[in-house]
């Protein structure tokens, strides 16, 4: 059994600057800048790079060591540390017209918590590594997906020195703002699962054909279209779906459509719900078909599995947001993150601020300062208390 001592046993609480954080966000963005608002980072463009130059500046600066690895993530330390290190961070390149808190906000907050307890001379500095990981995006045409660094990372010799791994972020949603909370402990990232549905009926003349003799396929998958939030509804209701690519063939305006393609995609926290909705899909669609006077196949396109993070790193996140004093709320991530990545080799949690309306991956991307500083400290708090708690064990 582990007790953690209570924030309070220390003899001075560090506070983060949040000026300076707030101030790092602006130069940041003018890396790649764009007159809307917007920020052009794509990974290894030359903003990219500038701006990891730019980082690599600013932890030298602070008093701490710097370095990159042969993938090109960017790391910094306190001097003096050693392992095994809480690794904390997100990445600073963007999509093409991306926003200047995606990323780059989960960067800024670890670099200013090394600063901080750095700075305090705070023993918990020195267990805390900050990351900027290469290329989560995937948005240059030359990338294999996005997820490059933290992929490459979780290969390397590194990762077996870690033992635990934040990532603050931006939600990227509309569902904390909505409900009025400040931060958020992630409880995991969804798994996406993508169905190609094939539906079989006759070509015939447009005509001609009496209605109720005609095998549309196209009328069928538009019946299948329509079921597939119903489907997502009945397997999990926090289940999104999406139906992204239609196809009916021949495609002549005179020709009854003999054969129709939709791909499904499914996101959900549990692979059970993800299965479910499979099952569900496939009668659905069984049913629409033979009532269209066609077939239906559903086959599986691709499956990407769901993570789920840390319950003690999540804990201590919790806790740490609790004692800050501030409306709080758990929820799953519907975007990937290089959080999932290190979650399956290290513990792993992530922690969220709002976005405001919910915007993100566009210029208009934003978070109130007040909540960006508040994820900062609750990030540093979590240092602290993870240092504390190790403390105790060692
Ligand atoms: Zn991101």
């Amino acid at each position: 059994m582990v007790t953690t001592p209570s924030l309070d046993t220390q003899a001075t609480r560090v506070t983060v600057r949040g000026d300076r954080l707030l101030a790092d966000i602006t130069r940041l963005a003018a890396i790649g800048g764009r007159l809307d608002g917007g920020v052009d980072r794509v990974a290894g463009s030359a903003a990219d790079l500038a701006a990891r130059d730019w980082l690599g500046a600013r932890i030298a600066e602070a008093g701490c060591v710097t370095w990159r690895d042969p993938t090109g993530n960017i790391f910094g330390r306190a001097p003096g540390g050693r392992d095994p290190w809480l690794l904390a961070g997100s990445h600073t390149d963007t999509v093409p017209g991306g926003g200047r808190l995606d990323g780059a906000y989960g960067v800024l907050a670890a670099l200013e918590t090394l600063r901080a307890l750095h700075e305090s001379g705070h023993p918990a500095a020195r267990c805390l590594e900050i990351v900027s990981f290469w290329d989560e995006e995937g948005a240059a045409p030359t990338s294999t997906g996005g997820l490059t660094g933290s992929t490459a990372f979780c290969a390397s010799d590194h990762v077996k020195r870690v033992a635990a791994f934040l990532e603050p972020h931006i939600e990227q949603g509309p569902r904390m703002e909505a409900a009025g909370f400040d931060l958020a402990v992630v409880d995991g990232i969804v798994g996406i699962d993508r169905h190609t549905v094939v539906v079989t009926g006759e070509t015939n003349h447009a005509g001609t054909t009496p209605t109720d003799r005609r095998a549309d396929a196209g009328r069928a998958a538009a019946r299948i279209l329509i079921a597939v939030r119903d489907v997502a509804a009945e397997a999990d209701p926090s289940m999104v779906a999406n139906v992204g690519c239609v196809e009916v063939l021949p495609g002549a305006p005179n020709v009854v459509p003999g054969e129709a393609r939709l791909v499904v995609e499914f996101r959900a926290a549990t692979r059970a719900a993800l299965d479910l909705a499979a099952a569900r899909l496939a009668a659905r669609a069984e049913e629409a078909a033979r009532e269209e006077r066609c077939t239906a196949a559903v086959t599986p396109l691709s499956s990407k599995p769901e993570s789920r993070f840390d319950p003690a790193l999540r804990d201590l996140l919790g806790r740490t947001c609790a004692d800050l004093g501030v409306p709080t709320t758990s929820m799953v991530s519907f975007a990937g993150h290089d959080a999932g990545v290190l979650s399956r080799h290290v513990p792993t949690a992530m922690l969220f601020v709002p976005s405001t309306g919910g915007v993100s991956h566009a210029p208009a991307e934003h978070t109130p300062d007040r909540q960006l500083v508040l994820g900062c400290q609750a990030l540093l708090d979590t240092v602290v208390a993870w240092y504390q708690t190790r403390g105790e064990r060692q």
